[in-house]
């Protein structure tokens, strides 16, 4: 029951699936307030994501982060070290989902937005012709060790003194306060790199390598240009310059390096046990992939696309939506052109192309 997704949604002629629920910003944006929506949706807010972020950032913290008087001075031994904790929990934690669900396919094609798995599909835009290898080897060899980068940098930063470091005992409800707004931070942070990344040059130059994945497997969750992949795991430094915790910047990152398998997974939900399900809700980056132009933010913790209009909620008046605003662009690039073609007033040269 759990596992039947006829119920939820409805598959096409091409096998693609979509669910009938529409991806929704967080309730408390809504006016007037709703309290009750309020409340049911603090738990999955904290579950499981994000409390298991929490986790993996106090693990790293407490098992992996060496004594702050190592991490005063850089050196290969212990920087090294982190990229190689990085490096096995990157091919665990993405490889169990990718394993479980695109391998196994423990679940076959059941609320999966893409008819077809990457494996089915060669394409010359991959090394190796390989949607897969080419997206596990850029994480491997570009993401992980800048996502490490970054790790390193703000340890570095911290035990030295270089950004004020708040103790829990001192500051125990602002840094509660910064862990809950830490997924908003990462919202925002998200939306402005990958706005900025759609624009013509930068697209065409850093982010096509992301979009390279029209319909995205685990393994492309983290698979970037090298430009990308440090902006994108940079948000982490917000927590040098407001004054923070080296947890709660752990936690941020992790936030990052983790939370990205969140809108790739291909799946609507994922089957746990024989007849138990995670949803997933990776809906709204999946149309991100499959249209480009709408859903630059994530889930709608902070609606930026809502507000900005390119939110598709992943129904026919979303799609409608998007259809509106791609016929303005349209009149809007060709205004443009015939501006460029009139011959400016008081010119004496004829028009060259004769209209
Ligand atoms: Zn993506
Ligand atoms: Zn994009």
């Amino acid at each position: 029951m759990a596992m039947d997704d006829t119920l939820s949604g409805v598959r096409n002629k091409r096998g693609d699936w979509a669910p009938h629920r529409r991806n929704e910003i967080a309730p408390f944006w809504a006016w007037p307030p709703r309290l009750t929506q309020v409340l049911k949706w603090i738990p999955g807010y904290l579950f499981p994501w994000n409390a298991f972020h929490m986790a993996t950032a106090l693990l790293w913290w407490y098992a992996v982060v060496p004594e702050v008087a190592t991490m005063k001075t850089l050196s290969w031994s212990w920087c090294g070290g982190m990229l190689l904790v990085n490096w096995f929990a990157y091919v665990v934690f993405y490889g169990l989902f990718e394993w479980r669900y695109c391998l196994r396919k423990v679940q076959g094609r059941l609320f999966k937005y893409h008819h077809k798995f990457p494996s089915e599909q060669a394409s010359d835009v991959f090394w190796f012709r390989s949607q897969n290898i080419d997206n596990f080897l850029r994480s491997v060899l570009i993401s992980v060790p800048l996502w490490t980068v970054v790790q390193v940098a703000f340890l570095w930063a911290f035990a030295n003194g270089l950004a004020p470091w708040l103790a829990w005992a001192d500051h125990p409800l602002y840094l509660a306060a910064l862990v809950l707004m830490a997924p908003a931070i990462h919202e925002v942070h998200f939306y402005v790199i990958h706005r900025a990344l759609h624009t013509d040059w930068l697209y065409k130059k850093i982010h096509s390598v992301h979009h390279n994945s029209v319909n995205p497997s685990p393994w492309s969750s983290l698979s970037m240009h090298p430009v990308e992949a440090f902006l994108y795991h940079a948000v982490a430094l917000w927590h040098l310059v407001i004054p923070s915790n080296p947890i709660v910047a752990m936690y941020q990152l992790h936030m990052a390096s983790f939370g990205a398998i969140n809108g790739h997974l291909g799946f609507d939900r994922l089957a746990l046990g024989a007849d138990r399900g995670l949803a997933a809700h990776a809906y709204a980056h999946y149309l991100h992939h499959k249209y480009f132009e709408v859903n630059f933010g994530g889930d709608g913790l902070v609606p930026l696309d809502h507000w900005l209009g390119t939110w598709h909620d992943g129904s026919k008046d979303g799609d409608r939506l998007m259809q509106a605003r791609h016929e303005r662009k349209l009149e809007r690039m060709n205004a443009r052109q015939s501006a460029r073609r009139e011959v400016p007033k008081g010119s004496t040269s004829p028009s060259r192309d004769g209209a």
